[in-house]
């Protein structure tokens, strides 16, 4: 059972503050977070996008996150039966052996039985240890394979509650901190699932079956041993709170390592060029202390626990030997069987000096597992209310009207009483001043969040009432930030519609100007795109996020124009791109580019969540108003002016 780590087995004088800080911790994780000093700690726990009001934290998911662990073993009953088996198999052989080997040396010392008549005995010895071995290989191989498939669950669940969330959840956690979650998190319950649930079970059993044999034998050393093994088993509920408080701080720093890590990995560009390199590293190993000092912190108290069970042990093994030798000194216990008593006692402390031992990590798995359901759990941001599909096609016009909605509480309303509409195959280009709401609409129509108030219909019907896959299906989008997997240019446009064919890819590839280069890559439409693109250049994306929108076929489509530099050879084709996936689509444009602007068949100016002004961009650029004000901030076109 050595594959298991426990942390650093050592000493810090980070002991105090450590202590003074878990009583509180130990309460509620988002309580403890606010007040907590340290800010990285807080800043990646509670997620700032995610609305405290809409979803009440899951009280089941922070208290008793072990035990909602335990459920999950019951998905594979036939491998519980055979782990709790093997280990008792195991255990079981292994206590007859080394009983039968100090009932033997009993028998050789005092001569009690002829040697000849020992042979069989001997033979059993060894087909018990043999026995032993092969129960010990065939247990560890069973709790494995049953550790890693629900692992692999857990996993998928992870991914699950991730997707119910998104895109609200992601915003405010960081990659990083969310794969560390997905890969590390889950990774720690491993030592629950093949050392923890089912050891406790054989550890229970065999420790109860060894002391009943003993008792056999004779009570008072049964006794005794019956009290040390509950003293033992106390160890590690008195230093509980330390060690999940404990246990949670080391699992949120190694979150935001993680986070740092790929952070840095990801920007590595932007740290090189800028020089920033030696911060980077200056800033890496900053956490890394802190980690460090977590780990010493846990380290400490798991050292304690050890000492402890140490003591005890040694306690109850002293005490089993001078109570057998003061019984065998008064002839109530014969002296052969003075070894099988000492050797029953120790193997009743066995199984439990190793299940104590992954009681160490507790403290991590509770605390890992909490981070696991904290996700799992989170509660779908948009709740269909029926699964069943309009009855029949919905026309394109999408109305907003009179729609309300903030983020979090503590925020201005994102959108206030806004009232607009999209006529069946019109452009309406949305513009306005950063924050002023438009991204917002977006998410409002690609019903990534519900309204507060008021409604957002397409073809009249209130998307609240359709289905959440239904409304994907009418929606496309085209993002201001492409993410590209690191697939082939072709495999990444047929993410619009899998079962498109070839034929229809190429097609949409053609129009959506794909080709021109496509044609110049290394393995043309077979060219990994590297990952999240980075073999292409911002233009190249969009167009590849273009082509996506135009085999995806929706009848409306949200264009999130790229405020970036484009060349000018990359500028004209991608407005030829947008103009061909815009044709005979209801389009929701979010635009920055004056040209862009101008194309649209009616302009919409939003200012702090509402509607401005509404016209042509000859009508709008003929008053005084909030539009003619945005045009003259420009230079060359309308830019989205940054955070004011
Ligand atoms: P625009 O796209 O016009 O720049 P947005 O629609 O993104 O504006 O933002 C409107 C307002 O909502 C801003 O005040 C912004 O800070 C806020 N906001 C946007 N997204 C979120 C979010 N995920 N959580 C909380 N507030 C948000
Ligand atoms: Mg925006």
């Amino acid at each position: 059972m050595n594959d298991r780590t426990v942390s650093p087995q050592t000493a810090s004088d980070q002991a105090a503050s450590d202590q003074a800080a878990s009583d509180q911790a130990a309460s509620d994780q988002a309580a403890s977070d606010q007040t907590a000093s340290d800010q990285t700690v807080s800043d990646q726990t509670v997620p700032a996008a995610v609305d405290v009001r809409r979803e009440p934290a899951d009280p089941g998911a922070s208290r008793r996150p072990i035990l909602s662990l335990v459920p999950l073993v019951f998905r594979h009953p036939a491998l519980v039966v055979l782990t709790i088996l093997s280990g008792l198999l195991s255990h079981g052989f292994g206590v007859a052996s080394a009983a039968l080997g100090a009932w033997l040396v009993g028998e050789a010392v005092t001569g009690a039985s002829p040697a000849d008549a020992l042979t069989t005995p001997v033979v059993l010895l060894l087909a018990t240890v043999v026995a032993a071995a092969l129960a010990r290989w065939w247990q560890m191989w069973v709790a494995h394979d049953l550790a890693y498939r629900l692992l692999a669950d857990l996993r998928i669940r992870l991914f699950d509650g991730l997707e119910r969330r998104a895109p609200g959840y992601l915003l405010g956690r960081r990659t990083g901190d969310l794969a560390g979650t997905v890969m590390a998190d889950v990774e720690t319950t491993e030592w629950f699932y093949a050392h923890t649930v089912l050891d406790y079970v054989v550890a229970a059993l065999v420790a109860v079956g060894a002391t009943g044999v003993l008792f056999v034998f004779h009570p008072m050393p049964a006794l005794a041993v019956a009290v040390f093994l509950i003293l033992l088993a106390t160890v590690p509920v008195w230093l509980a709170r330390q060690a999940d408080a404990q246990g949670r701080r080391l699992r949120e720093e190694l979150g935001v390592l993680g986070a740092e890590v790929v952070d840095g990995v990801q920007g590595l560009r932007e740290l090189v060029t800028f020089g920033r390199g030696t911060d980077y590293l200056h800033r890496l190993g900053e956490r890394t202390r802190a980690l460090q000092r977590r780990q010493l912190a846990y380290g400490r108290r798991a050292g304690l626990e050890q000492a402890a069970t140490d003591a005890l042990v040694a306690g109850g093994l002293t005490t089993v030997l001078v109570l057998a030798a003061s019984l065998v000194a008064q002839g109530d216990l014969p002296m052969a069987m003075l070894p099988a008593v000492v050797v029953l006692a120790v193997s009743a402390f066995g199984p439990v000096i190793e299940v104590t031992g992954t009681a160490r990590s507790l403290g991590q798995i509770r605390a890992a597992s909490q981070r696991i359901f904290a996700v799992t759990r989170q509660r779908a941001q948009v709740v269909d209310r029926s699964a069943e599909p309009p009855d029949g096609p919905l026309s394109p016009h999408v109305e907003f009207d009179g729609v309300s909605f903030t983020y979090t509480e503590d925020r201005p309303p994102a959108l206030s009483d806004c009232t607009f509409e999209i006529r069946p195959g019109e452009t309406v280009a949305l513009v306005g001043h950063s924050g002023a709401g438009k991204s917002t609409c977006a998410h409002l129509l690609m019903r990534f969040w519900d309204v507060n108030g008021g409604a957002v219909r397409i073809g009249g019907a209130d998307l609240r009432d359709l289905p959440q896959s239904h409304v994907r299906d009418l929606v496309s989008v085209v993002p201001q930030d492409v993410y590209l997997f690191n697939r082939s240019v072709m495999e990444n446009i047929r993410l619009g519609r899998p079962e498109a064919t070839d034929e229809e890819v190429r097609e949409a590839a053609r129009q959506a100007r794909v080709d021109e280069f496509a044609a110049g890559l290394p393995n043309g439409y077979d060219t990994l795109c590297g990952e999240r693109g980075a073999q292409l250049s911002g233009g190249q994306r969009q167009r590849i996020a273009i082509a996506r929108a135009l085999v995806r076929d929706s009848p409306v489509l949200i264009l999130d124009e790229a405020v970036s530099n484009l060349d000018a050879e990359n500028e004209e084709a991608l407005q030829a791109a947008i103009r061909n996936v815009r044709h005979g689509r209801t389009t929701l444009l979010i635009a920055h580019r004056l040209s862009t602007i101008r194309s649209a068949d009616r302009i919409i100016v939003l200012r702090q969540g509402r509607v401005a002004e509404e016209g042509t961009h000859d009508e709008l650029a003929g008053t005084s108003g909030e539009y003619r004000r945005l045009l003259a901030h420009q230079t060359g076109g309308i830019v989205d002016v940054g955070d004011d």
